[in-house]
């Protein structure tokens, strides 16, 4: 296409459906066309062509490519210049988009359309042979490297020998008569290589070039790219054949590219790199030294200024941060690309906020613009102040360089890809992977490491592009190291880092020490913006976020991290302190009642004071305080262990204490069950035995009650596990909330309250509206619920099959992780519509695993629940995910 209306009416004018078609790179350069920047005469060939042509064994699709002939004219229209005509040649490049951008994973070529014959033309056009010879030997270059596909290094080596031999340090300098002896060097490179020469016919300089990018599209690191961005692989790639504009004509060009705000910190400032006297891939090679954007103003101050309005006009337009490449053609610029910028989580987050408070987006857009991802990554680990400070101290920095993609990292240093790979995905090593710089063939190393190093590059360098995009720590341009490839180690003066050697990089300051820091969990206050975000969020939501704690300091934490109650205090965890511990067992080995309620006396002030630390807390919210859940036999001694004991004694002839221990193993042995998790626990145990429950009752509302009287808003909600039917509820319901009501009275106070279930036993759902005359609440306890509905130990299952499950596409997903929606959520669906029905005003939630994950999280406002509660980490991201799942 060389128009985007003929595009847009051919899909049917959406705006997802012309990037389809056209790839996001062709789809920006049209609409920036449309709005009238400056963008070189170019045409699109669509990815549906490249599909064809992939599915048709390499063959390109009836009349495409008379269609690109007719395009190409065009173009030689446009541009006044004629493709393979010695007068005035028309150059192009063939470029590769997609729809997602897919920064460096694909192929171009510049410069198609040079020859022996138009080289001498553009001599006379320009009178400027250094220029030409240099766009000459790029085009041999690449179109060798890529086309032809022969390894860099073909062409890389020659030319340090013939720079060294010419006693050039850069590639300036370098002059007209040595490009053109480089040229020729480059021709015979691809005739001793391949067996033919360097196509000199324009017109299949672009037939091959337009298959290449076609084929580039099944290329390793494409399909490597995809499979880690879940791309579908079946979109293709778009082919954009660009009038060549030239930053290589002199010291009044060059080429740059920027965003429209700082994707590292999202300050609203434009932030890029440039050179002069230099073609587009230049920059992103990160070969040669950059300047920052600012600097321009000084070298092309027209350019300059034209380009901040051109920044300002694309982001009203697209309403996001964009991305651009740009070049400066004897002072006149042109736009080769625009795209929503890559970002770090920082910056995804304060742009989002600034954008919203600047009016250009709502608050919902802000809300979706970050990812729960990414407000994960904020809560992530960063290096301990301290920790730093005396690294620093002690001499352990070993270099400084660009902070290319935040974050903290501690590992050990290998220096190639696939080492990388192997240690870090088969070995399970931590990882930092250390490269001079890096290429799209490096990808599958750098997504394997926990840290990217590079000696060389800028901030948007290939390997500062990629470790943003995947959340990867990452400094580049360390210029002080020398990496020694061979000898496998970095140098730093004398300081010699081994592969192996441990270091610690820190992606948000660019530092890089010796040996391994502390790291420390960054504190949700200090990030105002992420506050603001979440605080929208959750004026966005219906669901509220809840955590699951068991102690004061968890529900604190909980609650400073936005949770509006608690939806899972487990008791049993407060039996396992080491003071506690031996009254539980006396308690559960006591022969009498008596024996046993003496045991539970001495217990309740321990979990009277627990539980006032968690009302404290929590003041003015909900406290679900679960009843005991596991099997008793889970605070008695190992069998094992004991058995060994005995044994031992035994053999030995001591005799002392001997009795006692053979009783204690006799007993446990009497606890023994096949299938304890299915056994006696959750309210089977409480109605065996319910002098424990009633205990727990007593110390929930006299802690609520000397809470309230302490002028505390307590709202203590009783959680009974592992209901199955409604007549378990009826015996044991009644004589806890007498209790409730006796302490109530006691002590003269009122305070409101509830009784519910979890529903986590298959047959509690499909009996929920039976289960919902008695509890007052249902919260979802889904990791037992999908253990049961699946009939698959959670334990054991994901040791053995359940991998290769989801790796056979038996499963989706692992359904411990991520919610069933089908099997398991239709029990939840139907739990609530049934349970609603007996009682309209019910409380549901969840608080098994689910609860932080955001896609159950949808799932739980899809079917009206109330609440989710999580981990305290996961808080934050769950009231994100709370309200994209209401927008
Ligand atoms: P990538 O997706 O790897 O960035 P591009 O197709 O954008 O690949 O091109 C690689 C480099 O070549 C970029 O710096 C781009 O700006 C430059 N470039 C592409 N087409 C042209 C052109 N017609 N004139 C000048 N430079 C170009
Ligand atoms: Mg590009
Ligand atoms: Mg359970």
């Amino acid at each position: 296409f060389n128009e985007l209306d003929q595009a847009s009416a051919y899909v049917g004018g959406s705006w997802d459906a012309v990037r389809g078609l056209l790839g996001g790179k062709g789809a920006n350069l049209f609409e920036m066309y449309r709005i009238g920047l400056p963008v070189p005469p170019f045409f699109t060939v669509t990815t549906e062509a490249c599909n064809a042509y992939l599915a048709s064994g390499e063959k390109f699709p009836e009349g495409m490519w008379e269609q690109e002939l007719d395009a190409l004219h065009k173009i030689e229209e446009a541009s006044g210049k004629k493709f393979g005509d010695p007068s005035n040649p028309l150059l192009v490049s063939c470029r590769s988009g997609a729809k997602f951008s897919m920064p460096g994973m694909m192929d171009t070529v510049l410069n198609i359309g040079l020859n022996d014959e138009t080289v001498q033309g553009m001599i006379k056009l320009t009178n400027n042979p250094r220029f030409v010879y240099d766009s000459y030997r790029r085009l041999i270059m690449m179109f060798g490297a890529v086309v032809l596909g022969l390894p860099d290094e073909a062409f890389e080596e020659p030319m340090e020998a013939f720079k060294h031999q010419k006693g050039a340090k850069a590639d300036t300098d370098l002059t007209a008569e040595d490009l053109k002896e480089l040229s020729e060097i480059f021709k015979k490179v691809v005739r001793e290589n391949k067996g033919f020469d360097f196509p000199q016919d324009p017109i299949e300089q672009l037939r091959l070039a337009t298959e290449a990018v076609f084929k580039s599209w099944n290329g390793k690191r494409a399909i490597d790219y995809r499979r880690a961005e879940g791309i579908p692989d079946n979109l293709g790639t778009a082919v954009n054949i660009v009038t060549m504009v030239f930053g290589n004509m002199g010291w009044d060009s060059g080429t740059g590219v920027a965003f429209t705000r700082n994707p590292s910190t999202g300050e609203r400032k434009v932030f890029g790199e440039y050179l002069l006297n230099a073609q587009g891939e230049d920059v992103v090679a990160g070969i040669r030294n950059t300047d920052p954007i600012e600097k321009m103003a000084e070298t092309l101050p027209e350019a300059y200024n034209e380009f901040m309005k051109i920044c300002e006009i694309l982001e009203k337009h697209y309403r996001d941060m964009q991305d651009m490449e740009f070049t400066i053609e004897r002072g006149k610029l042109w736009m080769l690309q625009t795209r929503n910028g890559k970002r770090t989580a920082k910056a995804a987050i304060k742009i989002a906020v600034d954008m919203a408070n600047e009016g250009l987006i709502s608050k919902e857009e802000a809300v979706m613009r970050v990812s729960t991802k990414q407000v994960d990554a904020m809560l992530h680990p960063q290096f301990d102040e301290n920790a730093r400070k005396a690294a620093k101290k002690e001499g352990r920095l070993f270099a400084t360089g660009v902070n290319a993609s935040p974050g903290a990292a501690v590992g050990q240093v290998f220096f190639d890809a696939d080492t990388a790979e192997k240690k870090g995905k088969e070995e399970g090593l931590q990882v930092i992977m250390v490269r001079p710089f890096t290429k799209p063939d490096d990808v599958h190393g750098m997504l394997a490491a926990k840290g990217i190093l590079t000696s060389e590059g800028g901030a948007t360098s290939h390997a500062a592009v990629v470790a943003r995009q995947f959340g990867v720590p990452c400094v580049v341009g360390a210029s002080a190291i020398r990496i020694d490839l061979e000898k496998r180690q970095m140098k730093v003066g004398d300081v010699v880092v081994k592969e192996g050697d441990w270091i610690s990089l820190d992606g948000a300051t660019g530092e890089v020490f010796l040996g391994k820091l502390d790291l420390t969990v960054p504190n949700l206050e200090e990030q105002q913006d992420l506050l603001t975000l979440l605080n929208w969020a959750d004026e966005i939501a219906r669901l509220q976020v809840w955590a699951n704690a068991d102690y004061p300091k968890d529900a604190r934490r909980a609650r400073s991290y936005g949770a509006k109650g608690i939806g899972l205090c487990r008791t049993e965890h407060m039996f396992f302190e080491p003071e506690r511990l031996p009254i539980v067992q006396r308690m559960i080995l006591a022969e009498t009642i008596e024996e046993r309620k003496k045991a539970l006396d001495e217990l309740l002030p321990f979990q009277r004071s627990d539980f006032e630390g968690l009302f404290e807390a929590m003041d003015g919210y909900p406290v679900i305080i679960r009843l005991i859940d596991p099997p008793l036999h889970e605070f008695m001694p190992d069998e094992e262990k004991l058995f060994e004991e005995v044994i031992t004694m035994r053999v030995k002839g001591e005799t002392k204490g001997l009795a006692e221990k053979e009783k204690l193993l006799a007993s446990i042995r009497a606890m023994h069950e096949s299938n304890p998790m299915m056994g006696l626990r959750g309210v089977r145990l409480s109605i065996y035995m319910p002098e424990i429950v009633e205990m727990q009752v007593r110390a929930i509302f006299e802690a609520a009650a000397n809470c309230t009287l302490r002028g505390v808003k307590v709202k203590p909600e009783v959680m009974i596990p592992l209901t199955g039917t409604v007549k378990e509820l009826e015996w044991i319901q009644p004589r806890l909330e007498r209790i409730a009501k006796q302490v109530m009275s006691e002590k003269g106070v009122n305070f409101p309250y509830k009784f519910g279930t979890m529903i986590e036993i298959p047959r509690a759902a499909v009996t929920a509206g039976e289960i919902a005359r008695l509890a007052e609440f249902f919260s979802f306890g889904t990791n037992d619920l999908t253990q049961m509905t699946f009939g698959y130990s959670r334990d054991d299952a994901e040791r053995n099959f359940l991998i290769k499950y989801v790796e056979e596409g038996i499963l989706e997903k692992n359904p411990f992780q991520t919610l069933d929606r089908e099997g398991v959520g239709r029990l939840m669906r139907m739990a609530v519509e049934e349970g609603r029905r007996t009682r309209p005003e019910l409380e549901v939630g969840i608080c098994g695993e689910h609860g932080g994950d955001p896609d159950s999280i949808e799932f739980c406002h899809l079917i009206g629940q109330n609440y989710v509660s999580c981990s305290p980490f996961r808080v934050p991201v769950a009231r994100l995910a709370a309200a994209q799942a209401a927008i």
